[in-house]
């Protein structure tokens, strides 16, 4: 087990007088691209912890009466993200554990895997005989420290992800008499991984980041209170004032005394790039940069890399927009929209029937032929991971009349795997780690192949290459991922920066 953390969103409020559940409904809305799996949200009034989480979107798992029922001044949210096959309601979040021992007993640290979808599950619970809820939002490559400290402790901890592995291991401690930061303290060395996670007791809310802060974790003021979340795009809808991100290595305590912070382990800063390259949302910021002006930047760099004759630019919608703008500045070839997105076509749990499935990515866009028959093109997507919606993309534009297709990633090849919640496939599945550029290109069936450059990528965030995390395209690992080092091939076929296009 263990493998599912991977690209969620997490959020938290802490506010008296908030009215926290509806606050983290629209939270939750604001990072829905973060992942639409499942959602939950739990609510402490400082006496009970209620919970409800179900499989869906934010919309399909929450309705006004749950949301009137979710009462309290404190409260962790979540959407998760995971590929099919991870697909269990079990893994939804938050994650409840007990912190005392005669909860224990009444096995409330698994009402939250009832097996039946949408649950929801009020527990009694207060300062002597609580339960904690969870959130995370990252991965842990390695958990065997974790494993450890439960068998100890006498818990199984076979079926459990890394998540609930946390969250019972903090649970442990408290239950011995722990405060709950000294618990997290406790544990926190355990936890080799990525990780921005909220914790709520009855009491408090904490925000916690890995040493590395390779997932993003913002906060934000409103009315006398506290919103904390994965990304900053949260703030606006629900009229919070961004305050300052939570940093690397850092704990912040927000209880009824205030905010406090305490950084448990010292900070190496490597936020991953790919939130810049495809996660975020374009109107976040993050390290103190706009997503929307480093994905222009791409563009811009890209055009000084590849220098092509063609009649029309276009991204591939949504994340490619900015990147696409940029270049036909940058280029002065004319920017059209070739692509038309289905914005409701999400993850699912009804079958395609065959023939649907077939269609493939035709359920999710379709070619506007006006801007595209007859044209020499060039196509910017923000990354080629595997390589299967790309080549369906080339070939519906060539079906729809394209004289050329140039197609361009506006950041380099995604050549190693990811061990800290993205969710890239594994090595073998990445088309860069087995081909070379010729033979990618002969894969898509493009006219031209391209990849911004590793040097390009950096210049155009405004950071340097020390503050990211560029695992998945140097396959270098801030944070040891221990024995997962025996699935990583260094061997790979094309070079780091290969700037020039293979026709
Ligand atoms: P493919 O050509 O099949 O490799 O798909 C590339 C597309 O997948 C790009 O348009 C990206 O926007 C998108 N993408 C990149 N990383 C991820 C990810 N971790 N999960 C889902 N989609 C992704």
């Amino acid at each position: 087990m263990a493998e599912l953390g991977e690209k969620c969103a997490v959020f938290g409020v802490y506010g008296k007088g908030l009215d926290v559940s509806r606050l983290a409904f629209f939270g939750l809305y604001a990072l829905q691209h973060r992942g639409q799996e499942s959602a939950g949200i739990a609510v402490s009034d400082g006496d009970a912890i209620t919970l409800h989480k179900g499989m869906g979107l934010v919309s399909q798992v929450f309705n006004e009466e749950l949301i009137e029922n979710l009462k309290g001044h404190i409260t962790v949210a979540h959407n998760r993200y995971s590929t099919a096959g991870g697909s269990k309601v079990k893994h939804a979040q938050p994650m409840l554990a007990a912190s005392a021992a005669y909860l224990k007993q009444i096995k409330i640290s698994y009402a939250d895997e009832h097996p039946s979808l949408n649950d929801s599950v009020s527990l009694c619970s207060g300062p002597d005989d609580g339960a904690i809820a969870l959130v995370h939002n990252g991965n842990l490559p390695t958990t065997d420290a974790l494993k450890e400290f439960l068998e100890s402790q006498n818990i199984d901890s076979s079926e459990f992800s890394d998540s609930r592995m946390i969250v019972e291991a903090i649970a442990a401690c408290m239950r011995e008499d722990m405060g709950i930061e000294d618990a997290i303290k406790r544990v926190y060395p355990m936890m080799i991984g990525a990780f921005s996670i909220l914790i709520m007791s009855s009491e408090k809310l904490i925000a916690l980041r890995d040493q590395c802060g390779i997932r993003p974790l913002s906060i934000a003021r409103l009315n006398g209170g506290y919103i904390i979340a994965s990304e900053t795009c949260a703030f606006p809808p629900i009229g919070a004032e961004f305050l300052r991100d939570v940093n690397a290595g850092e704990m912040v305590v927000i209880d009824e005394s205030g905010i406090h912070s305490e950084q448990i382990a010292p900070a190496n800063p490597k936020l991953d790039i790919f939130e810049f390259v495809y996660f975020a949302r374009h109107d976040s910021r993050l390290l103190g940069k706009s997503v929307y002006e480093v994905r222009k930047n791409f563009g811009f760099e890209l055009a000084k890399e590849f220098q092509i004759e063609a009649d029309t630019v276009i991204p591939v919608p949504e994340t490619a927009i900015p990147a696409a703008v940029g270049f036909s500045r940058q280029s002065g070839i004319p920017f059209e929209l070739g692509l038309a997105k289905n914005r409701y076509i999400h993850r699912t749990f009804i079958q395609p029937e065959q023939h649907i499935r077939e269609q493939g990515v035709k359920s999710k866009l379709s070619p506007i032929t006006e801007v595209i028959a007859g044209k020499r093109l060039i196509v910017i997507d923000d990354s080629i991971v595997r390589g299967t919606t790309s080549r369906q993309i080339v070939k519906m534009l060539f079906e729809a009349g394209a004289k050329e297709v140039h197609f361009l990633s506006s950041s380099p090849p995604v050549k190693f795997p990811d061990f800290y919640g993205i969710d890239t496939p594994q090595q073998e599945n990445l088309m860069a780690a087995s081909k070379t550029l010729e033979e990618m290109r002969e894969y898509l069936g493009a006219t031209t192949l391209g990849f911004l450059s590793f040097e390009a990528m950096i210049r155009a965030t405004g950071l340097s290459a020390d503050q990211l995390c560029a695992s998945c395209f140097t396959g270098e690992y801030p944070i040891d991922i221990r024995e997962r080092r025996n699935e990583i091939n260094y061997n790979t076929m094309i070079r780091q920066s290969e700037p020039s296009p293979v026709s």
